[in-house]
């Protein structure tokens, strides 16, 4: 079977959106990739770091999920990564409203001896030299995907550049697309973002879906048109989980069984937000996912005969 190594912080939230808020709960780029591909029952690592701070009852919650925890740093003395966030009344922009690193600042990441020849590479959001540091640990990964934000472009630029050209596929939004490219367009940001490094582009849109780009290539997964969105916080880690879930569990990298990847990340991403924080992802059953793949296959097939 393939091994799924997954890099990210490991968090705690408070978030508001115009439903409610909430102190400090479970979150992190780690926790939401973890869980997402945990349906996928691959053999998985999450590496991170928490504070003594971090209870204990967390931490099952990943090892009950058969999630390795053996890469998850506790620091005596240290506090958790902290972030908190709040939502726009359109659910689709937030603000951050505090970023604080605590753990994270001085982490050395160290990737258990089982997992250091996974096939599967999964670079979530987190410091980019973190990330690299990940990365040259792993023998000889079949796939790397990078996940990362505005936050570290604002503040590691050089950092990110390094880490960007040593992936195969970068998983962005459309902002940070824009961002990370200067190019308004979407086409033109994929194309200068290959430039960098990754063959694979993934662009993020929130309720508006996703694009795949790979050459010439453009495939693109719509997000469910949900009756309710709670919180959308974790969305873009839960797609990123379940687009590397789905390739470490099919073994095959291929663009065609990508299409299908970011069809599962869409899926898995439109439970995450039907919740606070990682509720729903806890209670999510294959026969959920199963479901709502019927309705993804609705929503998008149609015939028509091209004369
Ligand atoms: P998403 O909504 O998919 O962008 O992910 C939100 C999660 O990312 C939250 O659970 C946060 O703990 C985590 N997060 C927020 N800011 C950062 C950051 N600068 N680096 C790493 N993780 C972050």
């Amino acid at each position: 079977m393939s091994k799924l190594l997954i890099v990210g912080t490991v968090a705690f939230d408070a978030i508001e959106t115009p439903f409610g808020k909430t102190d400090k709960i479970l979150g992190g780029a780690g926790t939401y990739i973890g869980l997402s591909a945990a349906q996928f029952n691959v053999d998985s690592a999450v590496v991170s770091v928490v504070g003594d701070d971090f209870p204990q009852k967390y931490l099952d919650l990943l090892t009950n999920n058969n999630i390795n925890i053996e890469g998850i740093e506790i620091v005596e003395g240290g506090k958790t990564f902290f972030w908190s966030g709040r939502y726009h009344n359109d659910l689709n922009t937030r603000d951050t409203l505090d970023t604080q690193l605590n753990v994270l600042a001085d982490f050395q990441p160290i990737v258990p001896s089982a997992y250091k020849d996974a096939n599967i590479v999964m670079l979530g959001n987190l410091h980019p030299l973190v990330q690299l540091s990940v990365l040259e640990q792993i023998e000889n990964p079949k796939l790397v995907v990078l996940d990362t934000m505005n936050f570290w472009m604002d503040n590691t630029w050089e950092d990110l550049l390094k880490v960007i050209k040593k992936v195969d596929v970068i998983t962005i939004n459309d902002e940070e697309a824009r961002q990370l490219s200067g190019e308004h367009s979407l086409v033109k940001a994929a194309r200068k973002i290959y430039e960098l490094g990754p063959d694979y582009v993934v662009i993020k849109k929130g309720e508006h879906g996703a694009l795949l780009f790979h050459q010439e290539e453009i495939f693109f997964a719509p997000a469910l048109p949900l009756e309710e969105v709670f919180d959308p916080t974790g969305a873009g880690d839960t797609f990123a989980g379940g687009f590397a879930g789905y390739l470490a569990k099919t073994n095959d990298i291929s663009f065609e069984n990508m299409k299908n990847a970011i069809i599962y990340g869409s899926n898995l991403a439109s439970f995450c937000v039907e919740k606070f924080g990682t509720e729903r992802m806890q209670e999510l059953s294959a026969t959920d996912v199963q479901g709502r793949l019927e309705e993804f296959k609705k929503l998008t097939q149609f015939e028509i005969e091209i004369t």
